[in-house]
């Protein structure tokens, strides 16, 4: 690729981030198994260890491979910095531990993946970090209110799981912002071909590229993106005022994280605190299998969000369907949302409720036949699950009413297959549920 320009996005996902010249002219990332790379010399060693150079030490801080994933990602959500990580967990985690520490809150949407609701239930209060579930992220200009002293971000997912909710995440920015505190924006059901929340304000991105961003239903992995846009040298986060010790300069002098890395403190301190000492890196072949996912991304999440249409119309149509979630129904919530941000569709994950008995529903999730039932999300292969009872099931019924999560709610992600007889085996299944 001509370093001089500007490629578009379906250009960017089969190219950046790599060039074959620098790789014994391989057309394919080479896989880089190995776990320590060799110092030229005495002085190469102390120029990668004060920064002087960039370069590689040890895989479970950067790979080639994996460094490749990490820059044709943070070309397509045009992020100034990105990091790679063992899973979307691991991604969440070492975001909000990086903005938080010490003692700081998290305002977070009731929206939410179970396992993020999970963690903030479990695990961060044990931490000191404390969480704060926001009553007003679908009305912005109330969210003010529920900012305190001691808030050190904001955190939403642009299309939740499992049931699409749409946010405002233009005027939540601006409310974070006004506040100095930055916007987190899990975007993993999105992907970046379908929404891009640096443009829409947020500071930092999430990713499980277990889900879409991959595809393929074969990997775990993870990704934390930055803007370059916020300023964390403010009272509020000192964590990067701090001079380091492991930051030197060849001449000894300690720095912090935005003296050596301006352009991408953020993902920069998660590399070298958090990724460097709690060690939840990403392989190398999961970082291929990613890059190879990322090929198709534009095709795949095209083809799954016109699946999802259909299979939307068709359940919203349904005698055996209470309700649908899916954005692109004109009785959405979200409908307005996704008419104003969301111009290349909605992706593949819908919600509905089956009509019927509880032995009915289970009646129906046993007879799918094409539909694969687990807990994975935009995966090629087209999913089915009872999430308020699985991905959900460690929500108590208060939070499932917070979340909006009913009881009969069924989730489907559209995979790849022919939309016809993804409805046929809908039919057949909803058919010997009510027999
Ligand atoms: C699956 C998922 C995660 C967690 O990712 P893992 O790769 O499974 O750790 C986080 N957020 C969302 C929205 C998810 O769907």
């Amino acid at each position: 690729m001509a370093d001089n320009k500007e490629y578009r996005f379906d250009t960017q996902r089969v190219r950046a981030g790599y060039d074959p010249k620098n790789h014994n002219n391989a057309v394919s990332p080479p896989i880089y198994q190995t776990a320590a790379y060799d110092f030229r010399d005495v002085e190469h060693a102390r120029n990668l260890f004060t920064f002087k150079e960039v370069g590689n030490l040890y895989s479970r801080v950067g790979n080639p491979t994996v460094a490749v994933l990490e820059q044709r990602v943070a070309a397509l959500d045009k992020a100034s910095g990105a990091i790679a990580l063992a899973s979307g967990m691991a991604a969440i985690t070492y975001t909000l531990l990086n903005l938080a520490e010490g003692g700081g809150s998290i305002l977070v949407s009731p929206y939410l993946y179970g396992g993020s609701t999970d963690s903030f239930k479990k695990v961060y209060p044990k931490l000191g970090i404390k969480i704060d579930l926001a009553k007003n992220i679908l009305n912005p200009e109330k969210l003010a209110e529920e900012i305190t002293e001691n808030t050190r971000a904001i955190f939403i997912e642009s299309i939740s799981n499992p049931s699409a909710v749409l946010l405002d995440v233009d005027a939540i920015a601006k409310v974070a912002h006004e506040h100095g505190i930055p916007l987190v924006v899990d975007n993993t059901v999105a992907t970046p071909y379908l929404f891009n929340p640096i443009d829409h304000g947020a500071d930092i991105v999430v990713y499980s590229a277990t889900k879409g961003l991959n595809g393929h239903g074969n990997l775990i992995g993870g990704l934390i993106l930055e803007s370059g846009k916020f300023n964390f040298v403010t009272d509020k986060f000192p964590q990067f005022s701090e001079k380091y010790y492991t930051l030197r300069d060849p001449e000894g002098t300690l720095r912090t994280f935005p003296e050596v890395f301006p352009a991408f403190p953020f993902t920069a301190r998660v590399r070298f605190n958090y990724l460097n000492y709690f060690g939840a890196s990403l392989g190398a072949f999961d970082a291929y299998l990613a890059l190879i996912g990322l090929e198709t991304l534009s095709e795949r999440l095209e083809k799954q969000s016109k699946n999802a249409v259909a299979i939307a119309e068709y359940l919203n149509a349904h005698d055996f369907v209470e309700w649908v979630r899916y954005p692109t129904l004109k009785d959405s919530p979200s409908h307005a949302l996704y008419q104003r941000d969301f111009g290349k569709g909605a992706g593949g994950v819908l919600s509905f409720g089956f009509k019927g008995t509880a032995e009915e529903r289970e009646k129906f999730l046993n007879s799918v036949e094409l539909f694969h039932y687990h807990v994975n999300i935009g995966d090629s292969r087209s999913l089915i699950v009872n999430s308020p009872q699985t991905t959900h099931g460690e929500l108590e019924a208060a939070e499932k009413a917070i979340a909006d999560i009913p009881e009969n709610l069924i989730r489907i992600s559209a995979g790849l297959e022919d939309i016809a007889d993804l409805v046929e085996d809908l039919e057949q299944a909803f058919q010997k549920a009510r027999a």
